[in-house]
Order: C-alpha cells, then structure tokens, then sequence
C-alpha cells in the first residue's frame, strides 16, 4: 500500500511514472537492457537525455537563447557554480535573503564574490517577502540571486523581481513546473530535481546563452556552464536513470495539461490546507498570506509536546513525512506537482480528527 507522503525532498512522484520505470526497467523498449545500463553516448541515451531536453524546453516555454543543462552535484553544487560562471575575482554580486536556502547560497557565495544583501527578512522572522518594487540592486553587482521558494520556511515570491539590467538568478528548486513562469525575466534559473522534477542526483540550470562567457578560467569543469553547454551536459557521465526519470515526469506534466493545469491544481491544494489551518484555532502558519508557498506548508500546534504524537498517529494514518525541517521542528506538509488533492483533504480530515483529540 502506497502513503501520502509529504517528504521535502526527496519527494513523491507520480505513481504512473514508478510504474512505467519498473515495467521499462529491464528492457528498455527493446533494447534488450534498461537505462542504467546503457552507455551515455549510445544513440539511445542520447535520445532519451535530449527528448526530455525538449519537454522541459516546451512546458517552461524556455526561448532559444538559453542553454538547458543537466548537472550534478545539486543546488548545492549551484550555490558555487553561480559565482564562478557569473563573476571574476573581487566583483560584487547582489542577494536577497529570505530564510534558510537563501542564507545557504549567500554562505557559499561568500567564498567566491563580494555578497551584498540588498534585503534580508529577518524582521519578519522570514514569514515575508520583501514588497515589491522595494529592492535596490546595486549597478556593480554581477547578478541577483533570490531563492523562489524556501522549502523550509514556506515563503515564496509570488512576483518577479525587477533586477533592471543586472542578470537575475533564482533558486527554484522546489517549485519549478509548480506554476508558469516567464523565463525571460530571468539570466538563470536552477532547480534540483527532488523536489518537483524527479528523483535526486540531478540538477537543471538553464541559463541565457550570452551569459555563458563570464566563467572564471578555474571553474570545476563539472559545474563549468560554458563547458557543459558545448557537451550536452555530457563532459562526464550523467546521472542517467535520474536523467530518464525526469523525463517521464515531464512526459507526465505535459499529459496532465501542462504549467496551467499544475498550477490550478497547485492552488487548490494549498488553498484546501491553508484554508483548513486559518480555519481552525489549533493550527497555525506564521508565514505572510501573499507569500505563502503552494508548496511546502508548515504549520504549529498550540503545544509543542503534540509534535511528536501528531507526526506518528498522522504516519499510522498513511500519512508520512510531515515532521518539520530538523532546523525548526513543527509540521511540514510538501504538497508538490505529483500529491493529490485527495491526499491533502486526507491530511486536513486527520488534522480536525487530531485536533478534536487535542484540542
Ligand atoms: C532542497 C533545496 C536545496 C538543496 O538541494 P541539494 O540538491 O540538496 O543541494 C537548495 N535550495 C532549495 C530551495 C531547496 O529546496
């Protein structure tokens, strides 16, 4: 029997994806083997890589004149390789912090440029986004980065910030395909794949192309954007079977009907969970209503001592994942691309339940 599960990362997928993986599992179309066994450069694969290239290019509506690359090394890797593709030593690069990833890129990006944090929400408790229009990007930084979605903290930019001339990068790990978005605002946008793209081990960073020369002459060679982009993202082996499981859940988003359609079904779901939460006086989001997350929800009971209780009757229920991030306890519920709206009303019927108990 399958859970819900409402795991960060990494996450749930579609059950039709699992089961398309097991059924090619052995034999691969014919081919008499499956994925992982097959060389990266046998004609094959490259089908395969390049098919799911071209499906992620098509749902994100993603123009010529960005590169789409397919990486290790997670958004971790990236937090690096923004700097030392974007920047030269001693240059000036701009952030806005907005909770625990934005402060994880700054970290790394610390290493490698001059991070000027032009916003942080720490007055908010980073439940809050700046407002929009307030952000001020100095005219020597190399780039803005901001973080699209805080995983942890359930706070997501519902606008695009206006970064002017000065190339914009995002972290959109646990929210791309969520919803549309506009590519073209955008310099660079990456995502590892755990969250709402597939399964770990592989990351996507598409990237304007006229943004690929800035590389510092030392740049790793596996997170060298110019270098990959030549390579087809092939410079050394690809994370394979990750790479073929993406794009079966690409297959499945286009049949689903597409960002529009995800985004509708997105919006319900979260409006059914905050709904359930604003609607009760047991459970509770410190996050800004406008800039609360369609994506990860988490939530308080009044006392702390019914985490615990509440995690392992929820997990009794079939309702798996929901402890909060080790960093801020609570309750989290990810409610990406891939859980049903029938999974979230079974979370909300376990809360009333719970907090009639409890209550
Ligand atoms: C999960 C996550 C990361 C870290 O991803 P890794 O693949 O573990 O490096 C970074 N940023 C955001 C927004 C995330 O959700």
């Amino acid at each position: 029997m399958r859970v819900h599960n409402f795991s960060a990362g990494p996450a749930t997928m579609p059950l039709e994806v699992l089961e398309r993986a097991r059924d090619e599992m052995t034999d691969w179309r014919g081919s008499g083997m499956s994925v992982m066994e097959m060389s990266h450069r046998s004609k094959e694969f490259v089908g395969i890589a390049a098919e799911a290239e071209a499906r992620l290019r098509s749902l994100l509506q993603v123009p010529e004149d960005y590169a789409v690359l397919f990486l290790q090394g997670g958004a971790t890797g990236q937090f690096a390789g923004i700097p030392l593709n974007l920047t030269a030593p001693g240059a000036a690069a701009a952030y806005v912090n907005t909770g625990a990833w934005s402060a994880k890129a700054i970290g790394e990006a610390k290493k490698y440029v001059d991070v000027r944090v032009i916003a942080d929400e720490k007055d908010s408790n980073y439940a809050s986004v700046p407002a929009e229009g307030t952000l001020e990007v100095p005219g020597d930084a190399a780039y803005l980065h901001y973080t699209l979605n805080e995983t942890i903290g359930g706070v997501e930019f519902p606008y695009v910030p206006d970064a002017g001339e000065v190339p914009l990068v995002t972290d959109a790990s646990s929210t791309i395909l969520s919803r549309p978005l506009d590519v073209t605002r955008f310099g660079v946008i990456y995502a590892g794949a755990q969250k709402n793209l597939g399964p770990s081990g592989i990351t996507v960073v598409i990237v304007r192309r006229d943004l690929l020369n800035r590389a510092r002459e030392d740049v790793p060679g596996a997170l060298d954007w110019s270098a990959m982009a030549q390579a087809d993202s092939m410079l050394n082996t690809p994370p394979t079977l990750a790479w073929y499981l993406v794009g079966l859940v690409l297959e499945w988003v286009e049949q689903q009907g597409g960002l529009t359609e995800m985004g509708r079904r997105n919006q319900a779901k979260a409006d059914l969970l905050y709904g359930a939460i604003d609607g009760s006086d047991f459970y509770s989001n410190p996050v800004e209503p406008a800039a609360r997350s369609w994506m990860n929800v988490p939530f308080l009971v009044p006392d702390p001592a019914l985490e615990k209780p509440f995690v392992a009757a929820a997990a009794e229920a079939g309702l798996s994942g929901l402890g909060g991030h080790r960093s801020v306890g609570g309750m989290r519920a990810s409610i990406y691309n891939a859980m049903p709206i029938e999974g979230v009303q079974a979370l909300v019927d376990f809360m009333t339940d719970f907090e009639k108990q409890n209550g």
